[in-house]
């Protein structure tokens, strides 16, 4: 199927951007790898009356670090956050989770902020960005305003973006102290999105129990989700396989899992606790 009529236009700026949506409120939209976008339009789930292109703003794409934290640009593509030296060093969570992402054109166009800001249930990024709770800055017609990512994904591919909103920034502290990281996936084999992702942010005390754990599930629910039981089961413990046994089978307290062809929701439960016990038990191990 061929998408209903469209205009577009690519702006040079953000400023040029945010003003662009906002003389459409209703018929506008970000426009930026185009990977979830440019299929929903073709099916006509998405038919917006106008494509505001930010993959052409230059100052949108970047990784760095600033003090304590490090600042990705919304538009860096999946395939420069699996191949930042900066990030295996001080973030290696970011790498490893975006080289689980599609194939080699996805991760060439698509990008972070679409990820994030596209909430799909099967997306990998917002896992990351949970377990490493990470701070979202949108812009928009009313200014800048920064939310936490735990309180972003609201619903089945819906945030709490608000009209004419822009996510221009993530923003995460950086990893310090005795910390390991993993990211574990059990990919679709026909699209590479995840049937359940699970993404572990550990850091020890210095006798080796767990200071804390940030931990982010996707594929299991409508939305990716911070396994908050787990990650308070988790702390203080001395991370055996009791402890981690015992943690892990909360992952899915509270939650409808979600149920479709290829796994039920019973089954994607089952994997996301055996795979929640593996990235943690990963993560234990890096920990320098
Ligand atoms: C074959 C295939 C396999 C894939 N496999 C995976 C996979 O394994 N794992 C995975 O996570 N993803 C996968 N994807 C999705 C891919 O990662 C997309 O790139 C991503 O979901 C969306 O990013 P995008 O830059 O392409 O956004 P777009 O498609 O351009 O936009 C997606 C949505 O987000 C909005 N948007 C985009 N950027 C912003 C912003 N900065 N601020 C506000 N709104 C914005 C758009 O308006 C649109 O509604 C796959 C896609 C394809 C086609």
């Amino acid at each position: 199927m061929i998408p209903t009529q469209f205009d577009y236009k690519a702006p040079a700026t953000l400023d040029e951007a945010v003003a662009l949506l906002a003389s459409d409120l209703d018929g506008a939209k970000v426009l930026a790898g185009g990977h979830s976008l440019i299929p929903a339009m073709k099916l006509r789930l998405a038919q917006p009356q106008l494509l505001v292109d930010i993959a052409r703003i230059k100052s949108l794409s970047y990784i760095r670090e600033e003090g304590d934290q490090i600042l990705i640009g919304a538009t860096t593509t999946h395939y420069q956050l699996e191949s930042s030296d900066l990030l295996k060093q001080i973030c290696p969570l970011l790498p490893e989770c975006a080289k689980s992402i599609g194939d080699v054109q996805v991760r060439n166009k698509g990008t972070i902020g679409g990820s994030i800001a596209h909430s799909d249930p099967a997306g990998d990024w917002p896992a990351a960005v949970l377990a490493l709770d990470a701070d979202l800055v949108l812009v928009g017609p009313n200014g800048e305003r920064t939310e936490k990512a735990e309180d972003f994904f609201v619903d089945l591919l819906t945030t709490n973006l608000l009209p004419g909103e822009i996510l221009r920034e993530i923003r995460i502290k950086k990893p310090s102290g005795r910390f390991g990281h993993a990211y574990q996936k059990v990919p679709h084999p026909a699209s590479g999105f995840a049937v359940v992702g699970i993404a572990v942010n550990l850091t020890l005390n210095n006798d080796g129990s767990c200071k804390s754990a940030g931990i982010g599930v996707t594929g299991v629910d409508v939305k990716a989700y911070r396994a908050t039981l787990v990650e308070t089961a988790l702390a203080g413990t001395s991370l055996d396989d009791n402890a981690i046994a015992a943690a892990v089978s909360h992952i899915c307290d509270g939650v409808d899992p979600n149920s479709d062809l290829y796994a039920s929701g019973e089954y994607r439960c089952h994997l996301a606790t055996v795979h929640t016990r593996r990235a943690i038990q990963a993560a234990k191990a890096r920990v320098q």
